[in-house]
């Protein structure tokens, strides 16, 4: 094996695999919807979306509108694709056309969701989405009772389908969690009282939808158990395991430092430097600085260089994965993910 000149991000695809078995195992019979927002949390999304879809994943979260149709030729025509940004006119007309599954939570993105598909002779798939308490995005209860007549008379029309209602959670407390299921519930049967047919609901991320299950809805939208990126101080789940090692190699031995190339790689916080150890042929090491363009290891005996140092992953002997890297620093194991550039090779191995 050659010296990587570039840190490479080496994921197991089998292991991805066996994720989102324990996962959907765990929430059934409610279905997974796989989250792949921030480049599928940096492992890559079309790869994210190929794999799932081929293990019989059904739904995928795509975020926003973009990276659904970037998916569109990917997945298999049945899959389902949910884009919940709300998102420009041609936006929506693509989406519109494309069939993908819009999130919808404002009576002004709903009424221009209605203007575009009738403007298209279309119809459209669309999840109104009841604000439960986070105040980010979505209908108001008092918005609600207007907003799903809209769609509804929209329906009897032939220009939409509402398909689900939806929410997402603050997960800050389980009581807190409790209310906006409470509101969500109540959301929901509101929407059925007035002739919403079919309707999928979802409401529930990773931790909820793992630990919760009488807050899960027929759907769960999930990114980082999938990825087997635990939550931060968070316990580890049977079955869920990380997916991804960052490994690049030795170009310098320096007295009792190995000196590891990283290229410019903005992800790894410099306030790492000291706190954390990685994988060496030799165990594990501190990691003593991070630098612009490389990293400096504690040496370990007969390090070489083209030696290859795992700085997180299940590459790692001694349990560093990004989570912990994220602990250390007192972030989540996402933002170690998602935050390592575009130059890092990602491999699926
Ligand atoms: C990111 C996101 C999710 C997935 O969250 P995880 O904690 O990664 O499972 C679900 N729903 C929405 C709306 C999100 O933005």
């Amino acid at each position: 094996m050659g010296v990587l000149i570039r840190p490479e991000l080496r994921i197991d695809e089998a292991r991805f695999r066996a994720n989102i078995d324990a996962v959907r195992s765990r929430v059934a019979p409610s279905s997974l919807m796989l989250v792949v927002k921030d480049d599928a949390y940096g492992h890559g999304v079309r790869w994210a979306a190929e794999t799932a879809t081929g293990s019989g994943v059904e739904w995928i979260g795509a975020y926003d509108v973009p990276t659904a149709l970037t998916l569109r030729e990917t997945v298999p025509p049945e899959t389902r694709l949910f884009a919940w940004v709300t998102s420009a006119d041609d936006e929506i007309a693509g989406a519109v056309l494309a069939g993908v599954d819009l999130g919808v939570g404002s009576p002004d993105y709903l009424r221009r969701v209605i203007a575009q598909t009738e403007r298209l002779g279309a119809r459209s798939r669309i999840h109104l989405k009841i604000d439960t308490g986070l105040h980010r995005n979505g209908f108001s209860r008092e918005e609600w009772t207007d907003g799903v007549e809209t769609a509804l008379r929209a329906q009897q029309a032939g220009t939409v389908d509402l398909v689900g209602v939806w929410s997402h959670l603050a997960e800050a407390s389980d009581a807190e969690d409790d209310e906006a299921n409470a509101r969500f519930l109540s959301a929901v049967s509101v929407a059925r009282g007035l002739g919403a047919g079919s309707l999928r609901t979802h409401l529930t991320a990773s931790a909820a939808s793992w630990s919760r299950s009488e807050l899960r809805g027929d759907l769960v939208r999930i990114g980082a158990f999938c990825y087997g990126i635990r939550s931060a101080d968070g316990p580890d789940f049977p079955g869920v395991a990380p997916i991804a090692s960052l490994v690049a190699s030795v170009v310098r031995l320096e007295e009792a430092e190995a000196v590891v190339a990283i290229g410019a790689l903005d992800g790894l916080p410099s306030t790492l430097s000291g706190r954390v150890v990685v994988g060496t042929p030799g165990g594990v090491r501190l990691l003593r600085t991070v630098g612009l363009d490389h990293v400096r290891v504690e040496a370990w005996p007969d390090a070489r260089i083209g030696d290859e140092v795992v700085l997180f992953g299940p590459g790692a002997r001694g349990e560093v994965s990004a989570t912990t890297l994220a602990e250390a620093v007192d972030t989540v194991g996402e933002e170690i993910l998602t935050r390592l550039g575009p130059r890092v090779r990602r491999r699926h191995v």
